[in-house]
């Protein structure tokens, strides 16, 4: 099983681990600071750095079929290292920061616009998310205003844990019909945004996150798209 840096400290940009397997579908580590594609947040990119000198560049990180494994997906034609060399792996921090501060943003857009939300993703520079909003049209500059408020409020944003029979006592806290929450280890991982008079946004997350909503920066409605009658899809970009 690999470690998991990156849930408990999305801030880690590097970390030593040593090579468990490599194969076609690429490199698990003991432990890791990439984080892979999952709950809209795309896979991690970056380096392995070898004691030798080698640098191999990580250019995805998915999922494997056991629960917390992590394939680094090296480039094409990429010699691969051997089991239980060591390495240093290091993220391509700018783009995860990006990622982070888009991904906490919808968490933000989802506090401000009602009706549950069908699905969503996060790209770089962008992010969206589908709400289901029967009868009703979405302004797009009260939506806006509101959102860039939340973010220069400066709200904290932090992970909690529940354990599973918390969260199926509490279903309204799973506001994302197509994400599954992260669980199945008897506890589930919680993102709160707490506000001055109360919660801002509380759901099951396994991404990665900023730690104050200020560090998310000016943003924009790029689109508000219909996507069939009752179904609003809202684009959310930096304003800068
Ligand atoms: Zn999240």
């Amino acid at each position: 099983m690999t470690e998991l840096i990156f849930r408990d400290d999305a801030y880690a940009r590097s970390c030593t681990a040593r090579v468990m397997l490599a194969d076609v579908r690429g490199i698990r580590l003991d432990r890791t600071v990439f984080y892979p594609t999952g709950g809209g947040q795309p896979g991690d990119t970056g380096t392995l750095r070898l004691a030798s000198g080698a640098v191999i560049a990580i250019v995805d990180t998915i999922k494997g079929e056991a629960p917390d494994e992590v394939i680094h997906v090296p480039a094409p034609g990429t010699l691969l290292p051997e089991p239980g060399t060591e390495l240093v792996a290091e993220l391509d921090w700018e783009r995860r920061h990006r990622l982070m501060r888009m991904h906490t943003c919808l968490h933000l857009l989802c506090a401000v616009v009602p009706g549950a939300v069908t699905g969503g993703q996060v790209s770089d520079g962008r992010g969206r998310l589908d709400f289901d909003v029967p009868g009703s049209s979405l302004d797009k500059e009260a939506l806006a205003a509101r959102l860039n408020q939340l973010i220069a409020e400066g709200h904290p944003a932090q992970p909690r844990w529940i354990t599973d029979e918390e969260l199926a006592a509490r279903p309204e806290l799973v506001r994302t019909m197509s994400v599954k929450p992260p669980s199945g280890a008897g506890r589930v991982r919680l993102m709160e945004i707490a506000g001055p008079s109360g919660c801002i946004d509380l759901q099951p997350c396994g991404g990665t996150h900023i730690r104050n909503t200020a560090e998310i920066g000016p943003v924009t409605i790029a689109k508000i798209e219909n996507k069939g009658r009752q179904n609003r899809r809202v684009i959310v970009a930096f304003a800068e």
